[in-house]
């Protein structure tokens, strides 16, 4: 049996409602082996971790990533002054991904996946671009991911916008990555699409028989600008969740990305398909598209998730995020309270553990052991039904970040240092290939 891990003399919680002011948590292997309050009782041989008092919860979950956008962080641009979604796209996005190669796919994914780690996620669904390098793109994003030691589902954007040769290298991808390189609890995958606005029927057929043919959900951006509404009703006479549903594309497991411009038949449609609603608040306001009817999906019943979009990838600094951004668009400020923002949170476990096949969010024997040992000792009381308060304005006040973080077991990192590779040396290398990346542009 693998040596055991205790944590103890730590304040111990998740999102389900476990807490314990004075806890331990015994770690055998990949789980957890018992936890609850109190000392931990005497295990000959096993290693201590001393947390000081600190809190410790279950890694967090990100539904929805684009690890290939870590290398835009500063990038100058010759011209920016996009007057729709479209054009932020064309004169960003798209030139971007488009300029990656195999190596800047790497580097991008290492610089990503340890942004996940120093922000306490130790899960994540991605949802990768590079039509310049597409063949082995997902091998050496997962060659990133691993170096750093996180969960990943990965998927490759299908998309018509660079003809049909990529369009074939992009569903190729997603079929050689998917029955090639999936690794049991670790490495998962879905069918990847951009959005409908830039997918032909055609193409859609296409990937609904390969996803059917490997069991697999798909992962696609819904109604996130007006162009997907606009383009659907104009070439398809129906609305963008309508189209996709004519592929059956809103299924359970299916991440269906932002869903802002959306109707009410739609928002029906969504809740007897079962597929999760991805809603990512600042890439949003970022890119002024307007804000998901968060609170009216929840109230409906449709499954809502969290993700970042590419945009960092602190979690926590998000879900605030999606309160802000709720209060601010409703004019409400008691819209989005902790019970729905809880529900978010507690549904990105819920897609973790369908896509990675292990119990994930909760410190409990069996459950995984994903833990983070956040550098947080509270200033005021904290108890089980303020823990979400304190980790979202713990974030965004103090910028409590992860001293420790366990992945499956493996501290991945500690005391503040990266393990599995040279965080140093791995940045340098990343400058480099960002300004290789950058000249291309
Ligand atoms: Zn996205």
């Amino acid at each position: 049996m693998a040596m055991a891990l205790v944590i103890e003399n730590a304040r111990v919680g998740d999102l389900f409602g476990t807490y314990w002011e004075q806890g331990h948590v015994v770690v055998e292997g990949d789980r957890i082996a018992r936890a609850g309050p109190g000392p931990a009782p005497a295990l000959p041989g096993a290693a201590v971790l001393d947390a000081g008092g600190r809190l410790v919860t279950p890694g967090l979950v990100n539904a929805h990533a684009h690890l290939y956008s870590a290398l835009a962080r500063g990038i100058p641009l010759q011209r920016f002054d996009p007057t729709s979604f479209r054009e932020i796209l064309e004169q960003l996005w798209w030139k971007l991904d488009r300029a990656l190669d195999l190596d800047g796919v790497y580097h991008s994914g290492v610089v990503g996946a340890l942004g996940h780690l120093r922000s306490g996620v130790t899960a994540l669904f991605d949802h990768h671009a590079s039509p310049g390098a597409i063949e082995g793109s997902l091998a050496a994003l997962k060659r990133a991911i691993e170096a750093v030691g996180l969960r990943a589902d990965l998927c490759y954007e299908v998309t018509d916008r660079g003809g049909e040769a990529e369009r074939d290298a992009g569903i190729r991808e997603n079929v050689r990555y998917a029955r090639e390189e999936r690794v049991p609890g670790f490495f998962a995958a879905h069918i990847g699409l951009h959005a409908s606005f830039t997918l032909s029927d055609a193409t859609l057929a296409r990937a609904r028989a390969e996803a059917e043919a490997l069991g697999l959900g798909y992962h696609v951006h819904l109604a996130e600008g007006k162009e997907d509404p606009v383009d659907a009703l104009a070439r398809y006479g129906v609305r963008t969740a309508e189209r996709l549903d004519r592929f059956g594309i809103l299924g359970e497991g299916s991440l269906l990305i932002h869903g802002i411009q959306l109707s009410g038949a739609e928002l029906e449609l969504l809740l007897s398909r079962g597929g999760t609603v991805v809603h990512n608040p600042r890439s949003n306001m970022n890119n002024a598209v307007g804000a998901a009817p968060v609170g009216a999906m929840l109230a409906r019943g449709i499954r809502v998730a969290l993700g970042t979009d590419g945009f960092g990838s602190d979690l926590l600094t998000e879900a605030l995020a999606a309160r802000l951004l709720a209060h601010h668009a409703s004019g409400d400020p008691t819209t989005l309270p902790d019970p729905q923002l809880l529900s978010l949170l507690r549904e990105n476990y819920r897609l973790a553990e369908g896509a990675f096949g292990v119990p994930l969010g909760r410190v409990a024997p069996g459950y995984a052991a994903d833990l983070v040992l956040w550098d947080y000792v509270p200033p005021t009381p904290l108890e089980a039904g303020n823990l979400l308060s304190h980790l979202l304005f713990g974030a965004i006040s103090e910028g409590i970040r992860p001293r420790t973080v366990l992945v499956a077991g493996v501290p991945r990192l500690r005391d503040g240092t990266v393990t599995g590779l040279d965080e140093g040396a791995a940045l340098a290398a990343a400058r480099e290939a960002a300004l290789r990346l950058w000249r291309r542009m």
